[in-house]
């Protein structure tokens, strides 16, 4: 457009000029010539002196106003710079949205350059490492000899993991993230949880093997012995009733963690029915009966006719699980008293014995699987530590918290408080009575009732 107005005006000069000197007034046709040509020069010098000194001018510089086509040209590109404004703005909100979105990450991202030099970095790595400001190098903060050696070994095809100082008592991983030549992330996860369930797993594989091994190897030596010597019947009968109390107790140890487990696979709380609790002790004690083999007295004190919400099945495992430890670890002629009371609207249902008791440093640690005071004593009357992990589940998945008290020598008391959610009316109970009374299915084996020899408790 510019070319065109300056061609036609320098033709219009000419013709103007080429006019006049046929006219013979050639001394005004040189003169409209050099006003005409030297006016066009001027104009463009001008404007181009001004466009140079605004190009030199900072940022959101206004732009000069034009004449003609210089003023044409200056609208142009006063609206592709605001054009161009609008776009930045947009990318800088939208680059304002990523950051805020991962400044919410719990993982802390630092962005590197080449020479690891931190470019960028997120709220979470910020606070985990007390990165600050860019441009400094990331050993700088990250100074763990666990990461330098990383670093340094360039072999970012695994974490490496390691204690923070700003998160004692956790777990960290940390990875480079190569992306580009230019650039590369540091990602820092929390992965003391992870860490804390792959070590229960190893503990809990180790464990189990561990606790079949031992009844196994009995077995395994008993039935050496029974093939290769030619024992007298008196001592091939001791033989084969030690194999078939270890292989009770392996089949006990397989039957609570198959229980263990489909109370952990089941997510959801159980039915929310109401349980005849009654019924359902005295079912329970009635079965235990046998274990006990008339040693101590058993007691049931039901003081509320109130029943619970839940499910049949497992409460009658608890209880029995509880039942079973009392009378093993109560000596002959002690009390164990089960008790159902409502308090201040919870349920209460209490197991008490007057055994042996339990020292207080157990008592956080009693209900971890496999957990035992006493080894040999636990083995000896067919314990397979895994009695209260089962109960306590139990308890969890009913919303009920199990209290334990108990003092060395004097006895312990073992309680589940359920919420008053969990409480049923007597009126509720009426239809389900019957069948919270039956033997549930899916009990764990019956302690008592598969080792009809195991030995009394001391
Ligand atoms: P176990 O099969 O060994 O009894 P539990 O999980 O049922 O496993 O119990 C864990 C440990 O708690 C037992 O080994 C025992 O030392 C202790 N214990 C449980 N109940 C009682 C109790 N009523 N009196 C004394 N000690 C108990």
């Amino acid at each position: 457009m510019i070319l065109v107005r300056t061609l036609l005006f320098a033709g219009a000069v000419l013709v103007a000029a080429a006019a006049l000197a046929a006219l013979r007034a050639g001394m005004l046709a040189v003169g409209v010539l050099v006003v005409g040509l030297l006016g066009l020069s001027l104009y463009h010098a001008f404007y181009l002196q001004r466009l140079h000194h605004w190009a030199g001018l900072p940022r959101q510089r206004e732009l000069p106003y034009g004449f003609g086509s210089w003023g044409h040209a200056f609208d142009r590109l006063g609206r592709h710079m605001r054009q161009d404004e609008g776009e930045r703005a947009e990318t800088a909100a939208e680059l304002e949205r990523i950051h805020a979105a991962v400044d919410l990450l719990p993982d802390g991202l630092v962005v590197l350059d080449r020479f690891d030099h931190v470019q960028w970095s997120n709220r979470a790595a910020q606070d985990l490492h007390g990165i600050f400001g860019t441009r400094r190098p990331v050993d700088h903060f990250v100074r763990q000899p666990e990461f330098l050696a990383y670093l340094r070994d360039g072999d970012f095809t695994r974490p490496v993991t390691m204690a923070l100082p700003s998160a004692p008592g956790r777990r960290f991983s940390l990875k480079i993230v190569p992306t580009d030549d230019a650039y590369r992330l540091l990602i820092t996860r929390d992965v003391t949880e992870s860490t804390r369930v792959e070590q229960m797993r190893r503990d809990f594989v180790a464990n189990v093997s561990h606790e079949i091994r031992t009844p196994l190897t009995v077995v395994a030596g008993f039935v050496e012995t029974l093939l290769e010597m030619d024992l007298p019947a008196d001592e091939r009968r001791r033989c084969l009733e030690m194999v078939r109390r270890q292989t009770g107790t392996m089949q006990r140890l397989v039957e609570d963690l198959l229980t263990l487990a489909t109370l952990e696979a089941t997510s959801q709380s159980p039915e929310t029915d109401a349980v005849a609790v009654e019924p359902l002790l005295q079912a329970v004690l009635a079965d235990v009966r046998a274990l006990s083999g008339g040693r101590h007295a058993l007691v049931l004190e039901a003081a509320s006719p109130a029943g619970l919400r839940g499910s049949p099945t497992e409460l009658d495992s608890a209880v029995r699980n509880l039942l079973t430890n009392a009378i093993r670890y109560t000596p002959d002629g002690g009390t164990i008293t089960v008790g159902w009371r409502v308090f201040d609207g919870e349920g209460i249902l209490s197991v008490r014995d007057t055994g042996i008791g339990i020292a207080a440093e157990h008592l956080p640690r009693l209900t971890e699987r496999f957990y035992r005071v006493d080894r040999g004593r636990s083995r000896e009357t067919g314990g397979t530590g895994l009695g209260l992990a089962i109960v306590k589940h139990v308890a969890q998945r009913h919303h009920a918290r199990l209290d334990i008290d108990s003092r060395i020598g004097v006895g312990s008391t073992f309680s589940l408080r359920f919420p008053p959610s969990r409480v049923a009316p007597p009126a509720a109970m009426k239809a389900t009575e019957s069948a919270a009374s039956g033997h549930p299915a899916t009990l764990p084996a019956e302690r008592a009732g598969e080792q009809p020899d195991a030995p009394k408790p001391a």
